[in-house]
């Protein structure tokens, strides 16, 4: 049996919800996690840092005791966000950074941006104070494939912002693609990315195995096995500008088996299990550590997490629960559905 230590992972992307689902899932993260960075598209969304104080308090309050955890807020961006608003949450650490989802680009992103250019002097002074900006890098006219949103966004948004504000701290979320991983292992150094650990478990095929598979469409959605290969080979081999940010995105059961079923996959509670196996399965598991540990709070400014986990290699796979019970429905939890031999302990 293999067993192996590494420094507690950060989760640079993580979705809480709110109320009876916020209470459940808070520590299936908190677990295996020191600190996550917690987005805002709640219904309705955070969009100032007095919302962002009381939605951290309501996290909070979920933590089990026996867990050290840190939960680091975001503001919505919108065309309306007030630029000196921003700042003061900032500067009083109401907020860590800012997330930018082009409108309707995925679950509670409606009020999201039309236009980039109308938040140019938002982001100017994000650039000006240090504060971190988030992006959902996907365009979302009608027009363009679903496959293909990501790429377009790079070519029509990211590199305007990357070019008119270079100093500026970018973290192109949830990254699903060659063009991405490229792009980012190009730009200056204050642009990085975050990959979840389902877009590098699974190509897209996993989507239609011998029928519709409700659990594993999220958005991004998964994309062809070359830009699977393309994530896996910047995670595994511990390049700096990659880190974990799992997008771990809770819905009821009932809302996913659905005729019209929401996109989000809920991985928090094997994440690491999952991850470890990836790593091994391409001979890598020294590069675990980078990815989940200390790539992120590196880019961040962040001190390393002091404490560590261990993960020990099992003879057989693990046997994954498969729903977490919330009131009269529950919610799914991911398996990539092949054989995961790691376990933290
Ligand atoms: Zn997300």
């Amino acid at each position: 049996m293999q067993e192996i230590e590494i420094i507690k992972p950060d989760d640079w992307h993580v979705h809480f919800r709110d109320r009876e689902i916020l209470k459940v899932v808070v520590p299936e993260t908190t677990r295996n996690f020191a600190r996550a960075i917690v987005m805002p598209n709640l219904i309705p969304p955070i969009l100032n840092g007095k919302q962002a104080i009381l939605y951290k308090e309501r996290i909070n309050k979920a933590i089990p005791k026996t867990d050290n955890f840190e939960p680091f807020m975001t503001l919505y961006l919108t065309e309306k966000t007030n630029k000196n608003d921003l700042e003061e949450a900032y500067n009083n650490k109401a907020v860590f950074a800012a997330k930018l989802y082009p409108a309707g680009a995925t679950t509670n992103s409606d009020s999201g941006v039309k236009d980039i250019k109308n938040i140019m002097p938002t982001l100017e002074k994000m650039a000006k104070i240090g504060m971190p900006l988030l992006i959902h890098g996907e365009v979302t006219h009608n027009e363009v494939d679903i496959f293909d949103r990501e790429k377009v966004f790079i070519n029509q948004n990211l590199d305007f912002i990357c070019k008119e504000l270079p100093e500026l701290k970018i973290t192109l979320e949830h990254i699903t693609t060659e063009d991405a991983t490229m792009y980012v292992n190009q730009g200056n150094q204050n642009l990085v990315a975050s990959i979840t650990p389902h877009h590098l478990a699974l190509n897209r095929n996993a989507i239609f195995v011998g029928g519709i598979r409700p659990h594993n469409y999220c958005l991004p959605i998964l994309k062809r096995e070359k830009h699977r290969k393309s994530l896996i080979k910047v995670a595994t081999k511990g390049n700096k500008k990659f880190f974990l940010g799992t997008d771990t995105a809770p819905h009821f059961t009932s809302y996913k088996e659905n005729c019209c079923g929401c996109a989000g996959i809920f991985n928090a509670t094997y994440c690491m299990s999952i991850l470890a196996q990836v790593f091994d399965d391409y001979n890598s598991i020294e590069n675990l550590e980078k990815f989940t540990s200390l790539n992120g709070s590196n880019h961040y400014g962040l001190s390393k997490n002091k404490t560590k986990i261990k993960l020990l290699k099992r003879e057989n796979p693990i046997v994954f629960k498969k729903q977490i019970k919330v009131g009269n429905d529950s919610i799914s939890v991911f398996n990539p559905n092949f054989p995961v031999y790691w376990e933290v302990i």
